[in-house]
């Protein structure tokens, strides 16, 4: 099992998450509209090496796979369409 990890969103926040079930922008932020995912949010960037790497903006960046961010989840309440 992944150990959660702790990091500093932009905010300036400290953040635990454990990454894996859900999108964890949703416990800060709420839901977004309905039927939006972040893969179509102006907040998710991807970070391209061996593969892509996508992440959100606004939870921060360790450089490490505990603030990957899965496309598919369904958007959060900062939801912004690109
Ligand atoms: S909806 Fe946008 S701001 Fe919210 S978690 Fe997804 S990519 Fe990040």
């Amino acid at each position: 099992m992944k150990e959660p990890v702790t990091y500093q969103n932009l905010f300036g926040e400290t953040i635990t998450v454990s990454n894996k079930k859900a999108n964890p922008l949703l416990k800060l932020f709420g839901k977004g509209p309905e039927g939006e995912r972040c893969k179509s949010c102006r907040h998710l960037y991807g970070k391209e090496y061996d593969k892509v790497y996508y992440k959100c903006e606004l939870r921060g960046d360790t450089n490490g796979p505990g603030t990957d961010h899965r496309v598919n989840w369904p958007a959060c309440g900062k939801f912004e369409a690109e």
